[in-house]
């Protein structure tokens, strides 16, 4: 209550839960004891004494939120509001098993030497892609950094003493739209990334939709070709591999070998290994016919994703991330009349968005798991 509606007086904290003065008082003594509450100036007073006002002490206390995606280790030491304050990034490159651990760790404890206090610290939260059991802090499987059964939480909580979280990536980012994006209203949220993989975190019912071993919203490995591509998972036709950046790149590789013009290679300044997502983007605002087309296959095969998600699941609104998709504007007007004429009609009304969360999305999500846990946020008002 204080952290929704500070500043707020003790009394009003009493009245508004139906729990006595003395109750309050002891329990935001508590709070401010441990660094979670302050006291500001008085608040307005109805004839009596002016009561004195409570609120969260945001900048007091911090978190560690860490990103390891399947290409960059991101570290930030941020607020209770999820600000971050400072950060730290380095290159997975070719970094994989054994020795991206290490660098996780080894990265850990250089930053945390630049760091206030370890006591004003309330914890560390890392997510990353890849199935992972939330409750023991494990990383069962990512296939792309050869990471099988990582124990992360532990590993930390040994090496720095400090609490530690670990959550997938995408249910991560489902629960930072929920909490920080302007869609926090509705129950039944999925959030769509395309990037490297290709996977959904799902909000149902008001519950992050986990799974039994943490691997529910596998997107990117529903089959879309029975005949298809060999994906790595050991599967075929999986979705993933027509319409990740590894599938585009190399859709725009083989083309551009081939000698098929395209605008793509001048904005790579002629050299193959510099085409980013950026650049196939902007190709695309340029009416580039290579990426163009491309850009209307990856629609058609993620549109017929994302309906299956949504006959599914019913969601209330889909939001899409990633670095494939954000601001592609064309796969996503593609995406959205593809919904609108295959998904059932009932189910098909609903605005498919993207997200609003920026660049520093990843660690806002991080820092979304750890704050969940400890404040419970009241995700359904
Ligand atoms: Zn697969």
């Amino acid at each position: 209550m204080i952290r929704e509606h500070g500043p707020i007086s003790r009394s009003e904290i009493a009245k508004r839960n139906g729990i006595s003065p003395t109750t309050v008082a002891s329990a935001t003594q508590e709070l401010m004891k441990e660094g979670y509450v302050c006291e500001v100036g008085a608040g307005a007073s109805n004839g009596g004494r002016k009561p004195i006002l409570l609120k969260l002490a945001s900048d007091h206390l911090y978190l560690i939120g860490i990103s390891v995606s399947n290409f960059m280790i991101e570290i930030a030491q941020m607020n209770l509001e999820a600000n971050i304050s400072r950060r730290s990034a380095r290159p997975v490159r070719s970094l994989s098993g054994d020795e991206l651990i290490e660098a996780i760790l080894s990265d850990i404890a250089l930053f945390l030497q630049q760091c206030p206090p370890r006591e004003q610290c309330i914890g560390i939260s890392l997510i990353t892609p890849g199935v992972v059991n939330s409750e023991s802090g494990t990383l069962y499987f990512n296939s792309k950094l050869h990471l099988e059964n990582i124990p992360f939480k532990q590993l930390i909580e040994t090496r720095f003493g400090i609490k530690t979280w670990v959550e997938n990536d995408l249910n991560a980012m489902v629960l930072a739209e929920k909490r920080f994006g302007p869609y926090g209203k509705c129950k039944n949220m999925i959030y769509v990334s395309v990037a490297d993989g290709v996977g959904a975190g799902i909000f149902f019912h008001d519950i992050l939709l986990r799974g039994g071993v943490g691997g529910a919203g596998e997107l990117g490995h529903t089959i879309v070709d029975r005949n298809g591509i060999r994906c790595e998972c050991g599967n075929v036709g999986c979705l993933e591999n027509y319409v990740n950046w590894p599938a585009v790149y190399s859709r725009i590789f083989a083309s551009v070998t081939r000698g098929k013009p395209s605008v793509i290679m001048d904005l790579a300044e002629g050299d193959i290994t510099r085409i980013t997502p950026a650049i196939f983007k902007e190709a695309i605002q340029k009416h580039d016919p290579l990426a163009v087309d491309l850009a209307d296959e990856i629609s058609s095969f993620l549109g017929l994703g994302m309906v299956n998600l949504i006959n599914l699941f019913n969601p209330e609104i889909v939001i899409i991330g990633g670095s494939v998709c954000v601001d592609n504007n064309r796969v996503i007007e593609n995406v959205r009349k593809y919904v609108a004429s295959h998904a059932l009609p009932v189910l098909r009304n609903l605005p498919i968005r993207q997200s609003t969360l920026g660049k520093d999305a990843d660690l806002i999500a991080a820092a979304s798991i750890l704050l969940q846990d400890i404040f419970h946020f009241s995700l359904a008002e």
